[in-house]
């Protein structure tokens, strides 16, 4: 459960550190405000991919599903500065599939946290392994940080790749060329 009044206390003291003054009239209510923010952009931390993931519907064709360009903000927990990109998700069902909004969902849960995007990507891909049981998944997430874009090295635009699969999409090296293609098209 988020404590507002602790990272209330937190943010008046960030002020006063970087020289601020914490009472000045633009600032007075800014600790209130990002700790409302902060309940918003960490919720995933009390959300769970199972809720999202448990309604499931039976299907009789196994082929490919692909939900790609889902769009996601997250932060950064090393800067505590966003991070935001697009992930791409495709599996292969073993009989059931998820309703196409819950992939999303699934994405928030995760990105709703401090992260760190190679693990994202992975408690994403096990997510859906764990509670979809699918032949495989295979999960892509492509972001720009701000830790790298504002600061230290400002790179404007560059992207991080990031990649996990598993089950079938292991194996199966044309599976994931198939997704590549697909993503790329
Ligand atoms: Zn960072």
């Amino acid at each position: 459960m988020v404590n507002r009044e602790k990272i209330e206390q937190g943010v008046r003291l960030l002020l006063e550190g970087i020289g601020e003054e914490p009472d000045r009239e633009g600032l007075r209510d800014t600790p209130q405000r990002v700790a409302r923010m902060y309940e918003e952009i960490f919720g995933g931390m009390e959300a769970s991919a199972r809720e999202h993931l448990s309604k499931t519907f039976s299907a009789e064709n196994n082929e490919m599903v692909l939900e790609k360009d889902i769009f996601f903000y997250s932060t950064c927990e090393h800067h505590m500065l966003p991070f935001f990109g697009k992930v791409h998700i495709a599996y292969i069902p073993e009989g059931k599939v998820a309703g196409i909004s819950k992939l999303a969902r699934t994405v928030e849960v995760y990105a709703r946290r401090l992260q760190i995007q190679e693990k994202m990507t992975a408690q994403i891909a096990d997510a859906i392994m764990e509670n979809l049981k699918p032949k495989g998944v295979i999960v892509m997430a492509e972001a720009e940080h701000m830790c790298m874009t504002m600061r230290g090295v400002k790179k404007p635009g560059s992207r991080t790749v990031t990649m996990v699969s598993r089950g079938a999409f292991e194996k199966d090296g044309q599976l994931k060329d198939r997704f590549l293609s697909l993503v790329r098209y």
